[in-house]
């Protein structure tokens, strides 16, 4: 298993080998065929093997597939980027979300010359050491390793604040003035489930850093591309100094991506002194994918995205109240998650007061009706444009009675 949540851990059972995929159908071993709304935890948008992105892939295959040196392809992806995401100035590619996310956090430190950083809890940032930091909720408070091999040195430059708290915050730059170099937090969470930012929430963040000289950084490797054509950063008119990108950009390839504001993204190398490299950044194939990828998303996909996201999240809903079942629904743009919770979630603490075990048999008896949705409660949901009207009517149909105990 060589990523945690795809053991099927906290729901139980053996997870299917999956075989291949065609638009939004994924077929196992057994020849078996299942809805995915998975779709690689959010990069295949398009939904798998979309004929544009197999073509530049063909085409990149014909040319050799990593050379060490730049790339006409990489240049056009960066300012493909830069055209929808206009804060990213200055930008640089890497292979994944984790080290996009671990490189900008490196370079707001030196940007600032601070070395604390604010997450939030249940945010999730890749496993770089500082990042996987997660106290318990409440004020900000010195953190505790939560994983080991986390040096305490290292756990405690991370301050963590419940998501959607603004005077958690506020009272952590009290605390600690003029000592933290980023806040870190994506701007739509995804990784306690789905949980959108209530209102004022980002500006407060921009307002709170501004005043206090930190970088706000915003992790958009979930949201990027996803939930509008500009981000999250789009959506909800808040810029960041920095955003981190990965997942969507590459198009099932790897790939991550971090850049923002022109002064501190020189000062990354060669350009400027913050060491950060890789041998196979920007590698064409990812790249090809990426560029072919995103060039077919325009205003009419994310209409597309919205609609049926919309349908799937209603059909929850309606079955839910029609079998009994307390269930809240947070849903942005086609990133959705059914939390098993007779209250709204907001946070962490209130997506773990969800009943995972509720969660864990109702995506077992989809799954049975072949439906793949995320094997955790605490994992996102996606819609790709590759979900028609005929995937869409089967959810449903699998849908009927999934909630009765
Ligand atoms: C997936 C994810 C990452 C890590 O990206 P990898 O490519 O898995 O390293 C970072 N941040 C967020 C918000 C993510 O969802």
């Amino acid at each position: 298993m060589n990523s945690p949540v795809r053991a099927f851990r906290s729901v139980g059972g053996t997870p299917p080998f999956m075989r291949r995929g065609e638009g939004p159908w994924i077929f196992d071993e057994d020849g078996r065929r299942y809805l995915d709304l998975v779709l690689s935890w959010g990069p295949l948008i398009l939904g798998h093997c979309p004929a544009p992105v197999k073509a530049a892939l063909a085409a990149q295959l014909e040319r050799g597939w990593s050379f060490g040196a730049p790339t006409e392809g990489e240049v056009r992806l960066a300012e493909l980027i830069r055209r929808r995401m206009p804060s990213l100035e200055k930008l640089r590619l890497t292979s994944s979300g984790t080290e996009a996310a671990m490189s900008a956090i490196r370079l707001a430190r030196a940007a600032t010359g601070r070395s604390r950083i604010l997450k939030f809890a249940g945010g999730y940032h890749g496993h770089a050491d500082s990042l996987l930091v997660e106290a318990g909720s409440g004020v900000a408070t010195l953190g505790i390793p939560g994983t080991p091999g986390i040096t305490e040195g290292t756990a405690s430059d991370t301050l963590v604040v419940p998501f959607n708290a603004l005077d958690a915050v506020e009272t952590a730059f009290e605390r600690w003035p003029e000592a933290v170099a980023a806040v870190i937090v994506e701007p739509v969470a995804g990784n306690m489930g789905v949980v959108p930012p209530e209102p004022g929430f980002l500006k407060g963040l921009r307002e709170i850093t501004v005043r206090d000289g930190a970088l706000l950084v915003f992790d958009e490797v979930i949201t990027g591309f996803r939930v509008s054509p500009g981000g999250a950063q789009e959506r909800y008119g808040v810029t960041p100094d920095l955003t981190c990108l990965g997942k969507v950009i590459g198009g099932g390839l790897p790939i991550g991506a971090y850049g923002g504001r022109r002064d501190v993204m020189e000062l990354v190398a060669p350009a400027g002194p913050v060491y950060q490299a890789g041998t196979l950044s920007g590698n064409p194939l990812a790249v090809g994918a990426g560029l072919a990828t995103l060039e077919q998303l325009d205003v009419f996909s994310y209409e597309r995205l919205e609609r049926s996201s919309q349908r799937l999240g209603a059909a929850i809903r309606r079955e839910a109240e029609a079998c009994g079942a307390p269930l809240q629904v947070n849903r942005v743009g086609s990133m959705l998650t059914a939390f098993f919770n007779p209250e709204a979630v907001r946070d962490y603490a209130g997506a773990r007061r969800s009943d995972a075990a509720a969660y864990a048999r109702w995506f077992h008896r989809l799954l049975e009706r072949g439906v793949s949705m995320p094997p955790s409660q605490f994992e996102a949901a996606f819609l790709s444009t590759a979900h028609d009207e005929e995937s869409l009517a089967s959810f449903e149909t699998a849908l009927a009675g999934s909630f009765k105990a």
